[in-house]
């Protein structure tokens, strides 16, 4: 049977409740696209008909302006004459600039593409290093990769946060904005004031005036447009279930290509498929000594036991079981070995009190991030996907590698709390309000009013982080 599913009904469902458009790709160029169904489980999250019928929208869209048309032709010509011609309404775009961790980049891909649906623009991405190498093309009959001819192909990664084309310049200088003009968007973490006037009613409406936006950012900034009274009653219409936004997008784009697609399967086939329950541990930890921490690992061990997610162990032996025990496979990932190989110690040397037989595995041990590396970010990728296959998730707090898991996979997570002083957090971790990544940087600013005020209480969808706790996400 092609189901590697243990314990429960073949999912047969290949388009991902209606996401995926049904024609239009070649099957074989990217096996992911229809075969995740045989991995992951059916997921209670349904996708709204009109989510659905927008993306069906989006993608003529995208075929009808993108590169390789008339219209792209046309509006690059504009681009580089910045004449203020105003020939193909239709056709205006959004560049989102190759930049950060892979975490925060397919946060910020989703983003850019949110963004994109409620202003109707098409999206391109500037491949970078290995966007080509990891994903799959998400729309039918067309690219998204920005053509290398782009007149400012080698301009795009020195946009900063000084450069007079960005919103946040142009405010400050009172430049205006015309059709022929590109919008440079600072949305980066460390982004200024005038920078995040882009969440305001009134500076989008200008900034939809451009026909080109090139976006650059490390957030996942969703939760911001839900506040924004131009887009939330489209968007409580595309996602009647807030916090399954990312969850939906990412099932929709991000469909890795056939090598990442290869690692994800042999390893699923050869270790997790024939175990009753997988518990995935996603171990991120922010200092400069690479470790292993001891402390860390207390608290693996105390979350995973206090929240009865993998058993405790005893001294002694208990007598043979009456029935076949119960499997557990846990997976880890972490960019050092050494948690993974104590906590496998631990269930080979003593038993369970519950008499579970608990594997423990970790693909890769990569020693520090290497983001520019190829095959180092397949590994990444395949390790992400992996983790949303599990039937149970314990994250580390303010990790983008972790959101970007348990949003594919529908998972909420346990949340393991970033430690402070090398000692362990009380408690060491607790189960998340949502499954939603959490926005960190947002801005804190009533357009309106022109002051400062706190985003996280103002609606009841839209909260502060448990992790981060200026952050804000959707619940
Ligand atoms: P974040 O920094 O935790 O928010 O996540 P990012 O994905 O944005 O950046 C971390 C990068 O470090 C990843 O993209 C990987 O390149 C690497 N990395 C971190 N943790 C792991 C891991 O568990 N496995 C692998 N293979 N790479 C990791």
């Amino acid at each position: 049977s092609l189901s590697r599913f243990r314990n429960g009904p073949i999912n047969k469902d290949r388009t991902v409740g209606g996401l995926l458009a049904t024609s239009g790709f070649d099957d074989l160029s990217c096996l992911s696209r229809y075969r995740t169904a045989f991995y992951r489980k059916n997921i209670p999250h349904k996708p709204s008909r009109y989510l659905i019928q927008k993306l069906r929208a989006h993608e003529s869209l995208q075929k009808r302006c993108g590169p390789g048309t008339n219209s792209y032709r046309k509006a690059v010509e504009q681009l580089r004459s910045g004449q203020r011609s105003n020939f193909d309404q239709d056709c205006n775009y959004l560049v989102w600039i190759s930049y950060s961790g892979l975490g925060n980049r397919i946060l910020t891909v989703a983003s850019a593409f949110l963004y994109s649906l409620l202003t109707n623009r098409v999206l391109l991405i500037d491949r970078g290093k290995d966007m080509e190498d990891l994903f799959c093309e998400p729309f039918p009959e067309t690219s998204w990769l920005l053509p290398l001819d782009f007149p400012l192909t080698n301009t795009l990664a020195n946009f900063s946060i000084t450069s007079p084309e960005s919103y946040g310049n142009m405010i400050k200088n009172k430049v205006g904005v015309h059709k022929g003009n590109f919008i440079y968007l600072h949305l980066d973490h460390g982004y200024n004031d005038n920078d995040k006037l882009f969440f305001c009613e009134e500076d989008q409406k200008t900034i939809q005036n451009a026909r080109w936006l090139m976006l650059r950012s490390d957030i996942y900034f969703v939760p911001s447009l839900f506040l924004n009274s131009l887009f939330k009653d489209e968007l409580n219409q595309l996602f009647p279930e807030r916090d399954a936004v990312f969850h939906h997008l990412g099932r929709y784009l991000f469909h890795p290509t056939n090598p990442v697609w290869g690692l994800i399967t042999r390893y699923y086939d050869s270790y997790l498929a024939k175990a009753d329950e997988i518990v995935g541990i996603q171990v991120r930890v922010f200092e400069i000594d690479p470790g292993p921490f001891r402390h860390v690992l207390d608290q693996i061990i105390s979350c995973t036991q206090n929240e009865g997610l993998l058993p405790q162990i005893v001294e002694h032996e208990i007598g043979p079981p009456a029935t076949k025990p119960k499997s557990k496979a846990v997976l880890f990932t972490s960019l050092n070995m050494g948690y993974y190989e104590h906590i496998r110690s631990m269930y080979w040397e003593s038993p369970t009190s519950t008499g579970e037989i608990v594997s423990v595995y970790q693909p890769s041990y990569e020693g520090y991030q290497q983001s520019e590396r190829n095959k180092h970010n397949r590994k990444a990728w395949a390790e992400m996907y992996l983790l949303s296959l599990t039937d149970k998730l314990v994250t580390s707090g303010w990790s983008t590698f972790g959101y970007v898991a348990q949003g594919l996979g529908g998972l909420k997570p346990w949340i393991m709390f970033r430690p402070e002083n090398r000692t362990v957090p009380n408690p060491p971790c607790r189960r998340d309000m949502s499954m939603e990544p959490c926005f960190h940087s947002p801005p804190f600013y009533d357009c309106q009013k022109k002051k400062g005020i706190d985003t996280g209480k103002l609606v009841p969808h839209v909260r502060h982080c448990d992790d981060i706790t200026w952050g804000i996400k959707l619940v």
